[in-house]
């Protein structure tokens, strides 16, 4: 029972901390240096009608910077739509192996497809 609790606090504790969405969409061209996306941003890198990379902070707040190939050329690539006002959904989800969250982004919200703590 006891550690049942406890692992109902850290899924709680888990849940509080996570996010739901990303409030800003910056675009940047691929000689641009943009830096590191804050916890908020999403940076999409590339030309006009060809984006090359997109860039975030894990919506978990685990620190980490995910970088996805938007190119279809190579493998593995996701494909973006940004909707009149610049907000951005991804295709397919996406997995972060090294933390374990797995997320949709739909119009900047963060839908979570499941999350390991168990680490
Ligand atoms: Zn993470």
């Amino acid at each position: 029972m006891a550690s049942l609790r406890k692992t109902i606090a850290s899924k709680l504790k888990f849940w509080l901390k996570k996010k739901k969405s990303y409030n800003e969409v910056l675009f940047f061209k691929s000689i641009d240096d943009p830096g590191t996306p804050k916890k908020d941003q999403i940076f999409v890198i590339g030309e006009k009608n060809y984006s090359k990379r997109l860039i975030l902070a894990c919506p978990d707040s685990c620190g980490e910077i995910i970088m996805l190939n938007l190119m279809p050329e190579y493998s593995p690539s996701w494909k973006i739509r940004i909707s009149k006002n610049k907000k951005i959904s991804v295709y397919p989800s996406i997995d972060n192996t090294n933390c374990g969250s797995h997320f949709w982004l739909k119009d900047n919200r963060v839908i979570w497809a499941k999350y390991i703590i168990e680490k």
